[in-house]
């Protein structure tokens, strides 16, 4: 079978060209006789594809100079224990955002630790179909953090505006949209992601964090679970996932290729695009989910005029090469994940099906 347009959640689509790469160096990687799998993690050939991917993830994403990019294992989940248990200190408090099924399970771990917090804003009422208004956050020294999931991988929805913390560390879920858009590093304290929607393969978790949080760590917590730990030795105090930190190499050096992540933007904002008018064009027959200001480009979230009519949809899409459409069951209908190895051509197939299937089924 010919490779299909894949608008998986996540796992998710990788571009191809960084398949190839990857199938063609497997066996015999660079000419060393082995794969990059079977290679020491302390060895020079992994050692050098490990730094590489650091460094083109700072150089691509503008990380400033007093952030470190450590990758970590447990997924974006084991963050949301991290940041409370890390860097959330005694006798001070978080404010967390609470814009659907990712943030509540953050907001999960930081009760469980038995953290201070408090919820400043919330879409749950309107089954998170929008990024909340936040009030104004008055930096009075008691807060240690402000806690946001920057896109809503369920939802469909984006913050396409950072909130204003006033000198708050800002900590940003961003396991579905990293590298999709340029980023204003002013008041962030930590950007996470889980790596297998926008970055890579499955396995890591990419962790942008600012190196003057770690005088937070308190004593008590386990040697693995401290981003210190981890800091110290470039991410390699244990063995990684190294394959999956090799392959997001390759993701950044493709991104590299093709503009950087402004190319990046440009290209995402046209893909969505094309998916948002077909939805808007269709004279009700698609509704969005999302309402029009809060948008997410990397989930596109819709619902067809009647349930049954689901199952056709993604047969027939099936049948033209476009997978993983059905949405999630808290909203219904489809959901169309264009991150940013979806080609812009998978779009337009969409777009165009998209089209013809409201016309017959009016
Ligand atoms: C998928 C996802 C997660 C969970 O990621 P894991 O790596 O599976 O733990 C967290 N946050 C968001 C926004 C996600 O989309």
């Amino acid at each position: 079978m010919d490779r299909v347009f894949n608008f998986n959640p996540g796992p998710s689509t990788l571009p191809v060209s960084v398949l190839e790469e990857a199938a063609k160096d497997l066996v015999n990687y660079k000419g060393s006789g082995m794969s990059i799998m079977e290679h020491s993690h302390r060895g020079k050939e992994y050692e050098a594809a490990h730094n590489e991917a650091i460094s083109l993830i700072k150089e691509l994403y503008k990380v400033p100079e007093n952030f470190d990019v450590l990758f970590l294992q447990g997924g974006a989940s084991l963050q949301f224990a991290m940041i409370p248990m890390c860097l959330l200190r005694d006798g001070k408090k978080a404010l967390y955002v609470n814009t659907g099924t990712w943030s509540q399970k953050a907001i999960k771990e930081a009760k469980i630790l038995g953290k201070k917090f408090d919820i400043i804003a919330t879409s749950e009422p309107d089954n998170f179909n929008n990024i909340p208004a936040i009030p104004a956050i008055k930096n009075d020294g008691e807060i240690d953090y402000v806690y946001i999931t920057s896109n809503n991988t369920i939802f469909g929805t984006e913050f396409h505006k950072l909130p204003e913390t006033n000198g708050i560390p800002l900590i940003i879920d961003a396991s579905s949209d990293i590298f999709s858009a340029p980023i204003d590093w002013k008041n962030i304290g930590v950007l996470f992601a889980g790596a297998q929607k926008n970055a890579g393969p499955s396995g890591v978790a990419v962790v942008i964090i600012r190196k003057d949080l770690y005088d937070r760590e308190p004593a008590n917590v386990p040697s693995m679970l401290r981003y210190t730990t981890h800091a110290k030795e470039n991410s390699l105090y244990n063995t990684p996932p190294t394959f999956s930190i090799y392959v997001i190499g390759l993701v950044m050096k493709w991104i590299k290729s093709l503009g950087g992540i402004d190319a990046m933007y440009t290209i995402n904002k046209e893909k969505a695009k094309m998916v948002y008018d077909a939805i808007d064009n269709s004279n009700g027959f698609y509704k969005g989910h999302a309402v029009k200001e809060s948008r997410s480009l990397m989930n596109i979230t819709f619902t067809l005029p009647k349930p049954e009519l689901d199952d056709k949809f993604v047969s027939e899409a099936k049948a033209l090469g476009l997978y993983g459409l059905k949405g999630h069951r808290s909203v219904g209908g489809m959901r169309a994940s264009t991150y940013n190895a979806m080609p812009v051509e998978g779009c337009k197939v969409l777009s165009e099906f998209m089209k013809k299937f409201a016309a017959d089924n009016k």
